[in-house]
């Protein structure tokens, strides 16, 4: 473990501020580093939860995430009646997902409404 180097995050393609406290290579402390991955950046301005935030991307907490996606987009494979293959199966949860979640607000646990929804949706979506 080094001692207080800070890391800010690298500047956009064709900027020279760093998107995490926009300043310029040279306006940073001369010990501090920048780095590649968003989510290791210890700048104090933007958080990896900000982030998330900033892009849009819902923001899970919910541990067992991962598990009800899957389970979601075998439902939505299954129903499809085998035209909807898995993989894109899971674009479409996700996507349904992006949609129906309201902006900014964490999402905790699935309730069996939001997986209707979020099944519904993806259904519409994965048929286009
Ligand atoms: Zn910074």
């Amino acid at each position: 473990m080094t001692a207080a180097e800070t890391l800010h995050a690298e500047p956009e393609p064709g900027t020279a501020a760093s998107p995490c406290c926009g300043r310029t290579l040279s306006q940073l402390p001369r010990y501090d580093r920048i780095i590649l991955d968003p989510a290791q950046v210890t700048c104090g301005k933007l958080s990896a939860h900000e982030m998330t935030l900033l892009s849009g991307q819902p923001v899970v907490t919910d541990p067992n995430h991962q598990s009800t996606l899957f389970t979601l987009a075998s439902t939505v494979a299954m129903l499809s009646g085998g035209r909807v293959p898995i993989v894109r199966a899971l674009d479409s949860v996700s996507e349904a997902l992006r949609d129906v979640l309201p902006a900014g607000r964490p999402l905790e646990s699935w309730s069996a409404e939001l997986m209707a929804q979020v099944t519904t949706k993806a259904l519409v979506l994965a048929a286009r």
